[in-house]
């Protein structure tokens, strides 16, 4: 009840798509029912969750924040979502994102954009701005987004909050809406690392329905924390803190750094000498496969058809002209061009060898740190209107984060320190499926 009263009196923020009032209040029942018994599912039992509205919940609206989309009521749930439910968690309701999770802003929505609480002239980072920015406002302590090329770990710095990455393949895709398949990942948002760590535990797992789920078995990732930095290496990417990184921010990150040296760990200059083509690349990966993933919404199958259409190419044309934003038109566009017949050799085949290139710097970076720091974004958060105005400033902000996405790293934000009044993130790699170690060093952090 308090949390969908919070989401009530924060409505301005328009963090919230669908908010589930009566379903909410009705497990929220069965919950304290369970907790009367003694029959408590665990840490989670009773907990309020927000999810990104690009994840599919049985008899609820899912739009993926798209016009396409404004009708379609999802007939099955997501496997993360599933779990987090049988884990106990009540989801309160879905959170507003940049359409189709293509942005970095929160501003291409169809339902308007998000607003960052901490500074409304600033934008609470994207796609995934309404779970961070319902955690930041406190409608609940936790929520879930989806990560393509830093939309967790972006809106997590841009609002002060925790947002973790898992490798790729922890966390079941069944039933998120796909972007780019072979970079998505569904992840955590909450005011703690602890908490990012709970909620990883509940939804991570081998799916029969996603054949990419690693068959790993689960772990606690609450496990290794406390245990500090004492020992650990940490290593710092000389690339990554040169030209382009706002100075306020770098000089809260080292700040950062030297304290975790007194605490006992080893700082160690890394090199990852292909990251100058992370984002060149990740853009052509990422809008290949949009462009080929987003060719469902025809108008036929389900959500927005054209009521103008006369013959079956006006049908396709015209739904998709009518209901995909300006962002997802020009990555359709994008993607179109790298994969057509004279241009795939030239971007994509060009762009999946660089991927390998940048996934084996990492592996070679590995060898001698136990995790990477880096910065979130470049500098604070951005101003409103960008997206509009230089589309292409907003595709270089993803510049730290869209790296772990083509390795299929994990990562997370942590708040480190401020600059000019708002906070500044910083991004723990680690190494594949080391989340709880990754996790420890993070915690250490706050
Ligand atoms: N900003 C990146 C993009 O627009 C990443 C988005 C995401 O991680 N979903 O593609």
């Amino acid at each position: 009840q308090a949390s969908l009263e919070k989401i009530e009196s924060t409505k301005n923020l328009n963090a919230y798509i669908s908010v589930l009032n009566d379903r909410a209040l009705e497990r929220a029942k069965e919950s304290d029912k369970r907790r009367a018994e003694g029959k408590s599912l665990g840490a989670l039992d009773g907990i309020p969750v927000a999810v990104k509205d690009n994840m599919c919940l049985t008899g609820t609206r899912t739009t993926a924040a798209s016009k396409i989309l404004d009708n379609f009521v999802a007939p099955y749930t997501a496997t993360a979502l599933e779990k987090l439910e049988a884990a106990g968690a009540i989801i309160v309701g879905k959170t507003n994102m940049d359409e189709f999770a293509m942005g970095s802003s929160n501003e291409t929505s169809y339902y308007g954009p998000v607003k960052n609480p901490l500074d409304e002239s600033r934008v609470p980072g994207g796609s995934s701005g309404g779970s961070a920015v319902a955690v930041a406002s406190g409608t609940v302590p936790c929520a879930l987004g989806s990560d393509t090329g830093g939309s967790i770990r972006q809106p997590a710095a841009c609002t002060g909050v925790v947002g973790l990455k898992p490798t790729y393949g922890r966390v079941s895709r069944y039933g998120l809406l796909a972007y780019a398949s072979s970079l998505d990942q569904i992840g955590p948002f909450g005011a703690t690392v602890r908490d990012c760590a709970t909620l990883l535990g509940a939804i991570c797992g081998i799916d029969p329905h996603d054949n990419t789920t690693s068959t790993r078995p689960t772990e606690d990732f609450t496990a290794k924390l406390g245990t500090g930095v004492k020992g650990k290496v940490i290593g710092v990417p000389k690339e990554y803190f040169g030209e382009g990184l706002d100075a306020e921010c770098k000089a809260a990150i080292e700040n950062m750094l030297k304290k975790m040296e007194a605490e006992g760990a080893t700082i160690k200059e890394v090199s990852l000498p292909h990251i100058s083509y992370a984002v060149s690349s990740y853009y052509i990966i990422a809008t290949a496969e949009a462009s080929s993933n987003l060719s469902r919404y025809d108008g036929v199958r389900y959500g927005y058809r054209s009521a103008e259409a006369r013959k079956l190419f006006d049908l396709y044309a015209k739904s998709r002209s009518e209901g995909f934003g300006k962002e997802v038109q020009r990555r359709i566009l994008l993607g179109s061009y790298v994969l057509s017949a004279g241009f795939y050799d030239a971007y994509y085949v060009q762009a999946q060898k660089v991927r390998r290139l940048i996934t084996d710097d990492f592996t070679e970076a590995f060898k001698t740190c136990d995790v990477i720091a880096s910065p979130t974004m470049p500098g604070l958060p951005l101003k409103c209107g960008m997206n509009e105005s230089d589309p292409m400033a907003v595709y270089l902000s993803d510049i730290y984060t869209v790296s772990l996405n083509l390795a299929g790293l994990p990562g997370v934000s942590v708040p480190c320190g401020m600059a000019g009044g708002l906070p500044v993130g910083l991004q723990w790699i680690g190494k594949p499926f080391q989340e709880a170690d990754l996790l420890a060093v993070a915690e250490a952090t706050e």
